[in-house]
């Protein structure tokens, strides 16, 4: 019963809502990474301890999913105290990454522009925002094209670029590049031409390590991780394209070992059985932690509730055991169970020593991760 409680009235009640706190004043020490509930699509806010913000993407398009998304990079920004978004990285031209920059430009200030350059996946849509608003937007700003090996200028925070416009960097990150062992039984996977093009970041603060890779596809993280892993191991994976198995491969996930992954997936994206036995036999991973529950997972694959940042707006007695297939996209395709109503974040808050603590808004359950329980020095 234990798994079905989380999505009651009661447990909604429970919730203890984040907010601006009374030491607004005081020294920050931390990296505060906030990974926002926009539906499927990415939006994932890093704040170091200098104040200085990285935002990695906007949330969806669509006027009223744009507006919806926005704001809840908002309430993540005002939580941090944020008076601007120093940094903005838009990892690939797809709708669930960039659809709702212009309506958060309209509501904080955008310092910095980053992307991997031109759309290489031809769409009206994309393609008209990128001629008519975008250029608006970095106009009295910063905008720069991203190469791997470049780094972000965040105070506080080492930030990489090791994927870019399809590129991986050449040469392995300090302390890594041994022998993946995972390579030799790859399989490559399909993709579109948008999210190869990823831009994906590795960010040290002290003895913390996380990654954020956009939707960079299998075929993409076996180039950046064979025949030798240049990522080495990590503590928190961020993202994970939504949990979709056109990513996640063993050569990333298992090389990296990393001991907390935290998907950014829909209530019907990401989260398939393949992908989530992936995780769950991953070595060293000790939670997984997710934005939403997936019906592509059902009980049978998905975690515990209380791992688990969101429900739907039409609360559910039970989530079904059974996995159900993704539905072929099509006009006669129901829609996912929506979820436009009250959202939470799950936070990760780091420290120096490596020590990091993660955080699910909705019901308050938090976990703090010793750096003695790393797996392995690398
Ligand atoms: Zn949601
Ligand atoms: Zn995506």
């Amino acid at each position: 019963m234990r798994k079905t409680l989380w999505l009651t009235a009661a447990a909604l009640a429970l919730v203890a809502q984040s907010g601006p706190d009374g030491a607004a004043a005081q020294t920050r020490t931390t990296l505060d990474i906030y990974v926002v509930d926009v539906e499927g699509g990415n939006a994932t806010l890093l704040v170091a301890p200098s104040g200085e913000s990285l935002l990695i993407d906007t949330g969806n398009v669509a006027p009223a999913a744009a507006i919806r998304d926005a704001e809840r990079i908002m309430a993540a920004a005002k939580d941090a105290r944020l008076n601007q978004i120093d940094n903005l990285i838009i990892t690939h031209w797809h709708g669930d990454h960039y659809g709702g920059m212009a309506e958060l430009a309209r509501r904080i200030p955008i310092r910095h522009f980053i992307d991997h350059g031109p759309n290489v996946q031809p769409n009206p849509e994309v393609d008209e925002f990128l001629t008519k608003v975008y250029p608006q937007l970095y106009t009295s700003a910063k905008h720069t094209v991203a190469k791997p090996g470049d780094k972000i200028a965040v105070a506080g925070l080492d930030v990489q670029v090791v994927t870019s416009a399809g590129e991986t960097i050449g040469t392995a990150l300090p302390g890594a590049g041994g022998p993946n062992p995972y390579c030799a039984s790859f399989k490559p996977g399909e993709n579109n031409a948008e999210d190869p093009m990823s831009v994906g970041i590795y960010v040290t603060f002290g003895k913390f390590r996380t990654v954020h890779l956009g939707d960079l596809t299998k075929n993409k993280e076996f180039e950046l991780m064979c025949p030798n892993n240049r990522l080495g191991g990590i503590d928190v994976f961020l993202g994970l394209h939504h949990g979709v198995n056109t990513s996640n491969s063993e050569v990333m996930i298992h090389a990296t070992h990393p001991r907390v992954a935290i998907i950014n997936n829909g209530t019907r994206k990401g989260g398939q059985p393949d992908v989530m036995k992936v995780l769950h036999s991953s070595p060293g991973l000790e939670d997984l932690w997710q934005i939403h529950f997936s019906q592509l997972s059902g009980q049978e694959y998905t975690v515990p509730g209380m791992f688990i940042a969101n429900g739907v707006d039409e609360t559910l007695a039970a989530m079904p055991i059974a996995p159900i297939a993704s539905p072929a996209p099509g006009p006669n395709t129901p829609p996912p169970p929506a979820h436009n109503g009250p959202a939470y974040w799950i936070k990760v808050t780091a420290q120096q020593d490596g020590t990091f603590t993660v955080a699910n808004t909705r019901n308050g359950f938090a976990k703090t991760y010793s750096p003695n329980g790393r797996l392995g020095t690398n």
